[in-house]
């Protein structure tokens, strides 16, 4: 499948192959070329956003319930071909077969989400200063969307975009990460299949800094729909040459808080969770632990027993392994920075600290996960994000300290609370200054509710409602009335 996609980008619901330079795609896990992506040129993206263009109006014009119907469709073939796009997912991208599959699920559960949502896109009739007048507030669609994607979670940062796009009437070009491109056209196979009209979607691929970049540019584009590092999203709100509508879901270094009212078990299981999942690669990894200081030693003690219990693999030989290989050597490299510098100021090594021995492991990223306790805020991996396997732990007096080191970063992406004590629970929720907290659970985001972050994180939402808010204007119409004739 992947050779079929090689080279190839999806424009005005046809498939061309790309004339810009080949960009080799490598497995993580083994180093080997898996195909190659072109680098889309100033025609292919113009091309590309012309298409998106011819086909806005009349995607728009549709009755809600056949946009809905066409969602209903995709979410069907993607969960078809489960399988088949896993594969693809963790040849480029590393993650084991199983968590692929299950992020490919997620896709389809975002489109039936969106097709929902799409049939209650509702107005409002807002009383007027006199009674002769009335106003209308209504939602249209923004027009053309700029979708740009990391390769960190490459089915689900596309489909969220996607599918509340298509739903509220905008139709989109998705240019997708380098490291991870054959997803997001294995996605626009399956809008294919789902005939979803031409234009609608349409897929280009190539270096971020010309082709991403070129959609920031581009007069034709009216929204930008970024999920990537704070740096990049910066420079994308300063670059835009026309002022366009931009939702940014950048970076974290999110943190945890465990009281002791905790149930301890449950604490470790969610921040072994959260920290190693996809080696780490997520925006809203755990970053850092601040733990009451009398179960301090005893959370270190099973968090160590729960990392070490961790399984490491080749996603595709070993499926079910809990963690496979880094997307590429700088998210690894950047944990190796990390670590050195926790260590080289005063950090107690708890576990991991090196890659898996083994023959399997020689020539992929793979790393082992990591804790490292007694941590201070001078150190990086307490006040960057490290998107890699690696775990910061520190002990804290009283929960206002607790809250002023969770809160002291510039970033606002999610943060996790364990405690059993709800007066805790009020406080901690109330006080942490990030867009998601999760209590007792390490969820922060789920189809149906907002996630967005704040400060450095990012502005606007995704999933539930108020990621659809993203794709409309509103449009105020204000009618006046006058007394009708022979009344
Ligand atoms: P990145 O910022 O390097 O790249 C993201 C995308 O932007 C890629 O497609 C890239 O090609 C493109 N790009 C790069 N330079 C560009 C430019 N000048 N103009 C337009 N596009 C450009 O990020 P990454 O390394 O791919 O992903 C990891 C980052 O993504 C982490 O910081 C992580 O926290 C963040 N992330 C955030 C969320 C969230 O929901 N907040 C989710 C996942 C990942």
């Amino acid at each position: 499948m992947i050779s079929e996609l090689s080279g190839k980008l999806f424009i005005g619901g046809g498939w061309k192959t790309g004339a810009g330079a080949g960009i080799a795609v490598l497995n993580p896990a083994t180093g080997e070329s898996i195909g190659e992506i072109a680098a889309s040129t100033a025609d292919e993206i113009n091309e590309a956003v012309a298409a998106a263009r011819a086909a806005f109006r009349g995607w728009a014009d549709l009755p809600a319930k056949a946009r809905s119907a066409a969602l209903h469709r995709l979410g069907d073939a993607i969960a078809a071909d489960a399988d088949g796009m896993a594969r693809i997912m963790t040849m480029e991208q590393g993650k084991p077969l199983n968590e692929a599959r299950g992020e490919i699920l997620k896709l389809a559960e975002a489109c039936h989400f969106y097709a929902e949502e799409a049939v209650r896109v509702h107005g409002e009739i807002v009383p007027g200063d006199t009674t002769d007048h009335h106003s209308l507030v209504i939602r249209e669609p923004i027009g053309v969307v700029g979708a740009i994607t990391p390769w960190n979670y490459p089915a689900e940062l596309v489909g969220w975009k996607l599918c509340a796009s298509l739903a509220a009437g905008c139709t989109i070009v998705i240019k997708p990460a380098d490291l991870t491109p054959f997803t997001a056209l294995a996605i626009a196979r399956k809008v294919e299949e789902a005939k979803i009209p031409a234009g609608v979607v349409n897929v280009i691929t190539g270096p971020g800094s010309v082709v991403g970049q070129a959609l920031v540019e581009h007069p034709g584009v009216d929204k930008i729909a970024f999920t990537g590092s704070s740096s990049v999203g910066l420079r994308i709100q300063q670059s835009a040459t026309t002022v366009k509508r931009m939702s940014l879901e950048l970076g974290g270094n999110c943190p945890m808080i465990v009281t002791e009212s905790a149930d301890l078990d449950a604490a470790v299981k969610g921040a072994v969770r959260r920290s190693f999942r996809n080696m780490g690669q997520i925006c809203i990894a755990i970053n850092r632990v601040y733990v009451a200081r009398p179960i301090y030693e005893a959370f270190l003690a099973k968090v160590k027993v729960a990392a070490e219990a961790l399984t490491i693999g080749n996603g595709l030989d070993k499926p079910d392994a809990d963690l496979g290989a880094m997307a590429s050597a700088d998210p690894l490299a950047k944990t190796k920075e990390h670590l050195a510098d926790a260590l080289a100021k005063g950090a107690r090594l708890v576990t991991g600290g090196a890659a898996p021995e083994g023959e399997q492991f020689a020539r992929g990223h793979f790393f082992r996960p990591t804790v490292v306790a007694d941590c201070t805020h001078a150190m990086k991996v307490m006040s960057e994000e490290t998107f890699g396997p690696l775990l910061g732990v520190a002990p804290y007096d009283g929960l206002d300290e607790a809250i002023a080191r969770a809160n002291d970063t510039p970033y606002g992406l999610a943060s996790y609370v364990y405690a059993k004590d709800m007066d805790e629970v009020r406080y901690l929720t109330t006080r942490l200054d990030y867009g998601n907290v999760a209590v007792n659970n390490v969820d922060a985001g789920v189809m149906n509710a907002p996630y967005g972050g704040r400060k450095q994180s990012g502005v606007g939402y995704e999933h539930g409602r108020e990621g659809m808010l993203e794709y409309f204007n509103f449009k105020h119409i204000r009618i006046r009335h006058d007394e009708p004739k022979g009344r």
